[in-house]
């Protein structure tokens, strides 16, 4: 909505120990059969707070959202024909109603207020909006309860779900300008343009993450490459990125990206063996000496008058006997046939089968060779 400088501007704000979120609304026509005022969003804003500001404490904190909103909207807030109605938290803000002794950087924002025409007005937690915006997912809901406590997250929690609030910023944004997209897909697809309940185009509860393939790698970055994610199978993959987050074709993306991931490549749980497995030759009950033949070249062996390799030629459907001739390792289907001839073919003619891991070329020169 485009914002209407003679009507008031209504600005909902709320902090957490690591960002906050900010609602810029106007009121609308009032809806039919009520006198209540109806709220027009004009713009949301979520912001992570900094290493250092996460430290301060939630009155420090509260203030701090307030003063980021007021500057982050500053072309519309920062002269205004009626004062800003800021709604937020009582309890938070009214502390700052006595006198205390602020520090130097309290005092500096308090500098920065007086740019500002603020009336500050108290909502029930309960139906403050801007709540939705701060209680990102995965946020330490049972440690943050927004009261008096100032309770760091583990370290674990710094690293890893901070990025998610981070990511749902940038999310919002790129929805932003993709607009056209989002409306070309509303035609055919039931997403749900931003509204107060929400500052993301949803489809099904779900945020729609628009076409830029950064924002989807990083939440694959999220959900499957981080430590915490701990590379899930596919399946798995879809199912958490599906909890929160839609897009068109997007468990076949997340399938190609997990093949793809080295990580898993590497890692991989093979369901095929790689080694084939051994299985027994059969042989024949009458078979006679050497009618079923088994070869094996054992080469590159030390050189021995000549020779660096040996042949072995096992009887293996009758007697397993093995015989080890010296030969070299270049020796051809030929000079085996001619081997054969000599050791084996003088007492028991030729082989019925031929068993070898050579190449079936040099099977078949050797079986050529000993024909002639
Ligand atoms: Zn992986």
């Amino acid at each position: 909505m485009q914002p209407d400088y003679n009507k008031p501007f209504i600005l909902h704000t709320d902090a957490l120990s690591y960002g906050m979120g900010a609602i810029l609304s106007q009121q609308g026509e009032s809806q039919q059969n009520t006198t209540k005022p109806k709220f027009h969003p004009v713009a949301y804003y979520l912001s992570m707070f900094s290493p250092t500001e996460r430290n301060y404490d939630i009155y420090e904190r509260e203030l701090l959202a307030v003063l980021k909103s007021l500057i982050h909207w500053r072309a519309h807030l920062g002269w205004t024909k009626y004062p800003i109605q800021l709604l937020t938290d009582h309890a938070n803000l009214t502390y700052w109603k006595q006198p205390h002794k602020v520090n130097r950087r309290v005092a500096r924002w308090y500098g920065e207020l007086q740019d500002y025409w603020l009336e500050i007005h108290h909502i029930p937690r309960k139906t403050h909006p801007a709540d939705m915006l701060s209680h990102l997912p995965n946020a330490d809901k049972g440690t943050e309860d927004n009261q008096e406590v100032t309770v760091l997250p583990p370290t674990a929690f710094v690293n890893t779900t901070i990025t998610l609030p981070n990511l749902e910023t940038s999310i919002c944004m790129s929805q932003n300008s993709h607009q056209s997209m989002m409306k070309k897909w509303m035609k055919t697809i039931p997403i749900l343009p931003p509204s107060i309940r929400s500052p993301w185009w949803m489809f099904n509860n779900k945020i729609v993450i628009p076409p830029t393939i950064y924002l989807r790698r990083q939440l694959l970055r999220l959900f499957h490459d981080a430590p915490t994610a701990g590379h899930p199978g596919r399946d798995e993959t879809q199912r958490k990125v599906q909890e929160r987050y839609w897009w068109p074709g997007m468990n076949t993306w997340i399938s190609e990206y997990i093949t793809g991931c080295a990580s898993c490549q590497q890692n991989k749980n093979l369901t095929h063996p790689t080694k084939i497995p051994l299985f027994r030759i059969p042989t024949q009950e009458d078979a006679t000496p050497f009618s079923q033949v088994a070869f094996d070249l054992i080469m590159q062996l030390p050189e021995s008058n000549g020779h660096d390799a040996v042949l072995t030629i096992v009887d293996h459907g009758c007697s397993q006997v093995a015989l080890f001739i010296p030969c070299k390792t270049t020796i051809s289907g030929t000079h085996l046939a001619q081997l054969y001839l000599e050791h084996v073919y003088v007492w028991f003619r030729a082989p019925k089968k031929v068993i070898s891991d050579r190449d079936p070329h040099f099977t078949s020169h050797f079986a050529k060779a000993l024909a002639k």
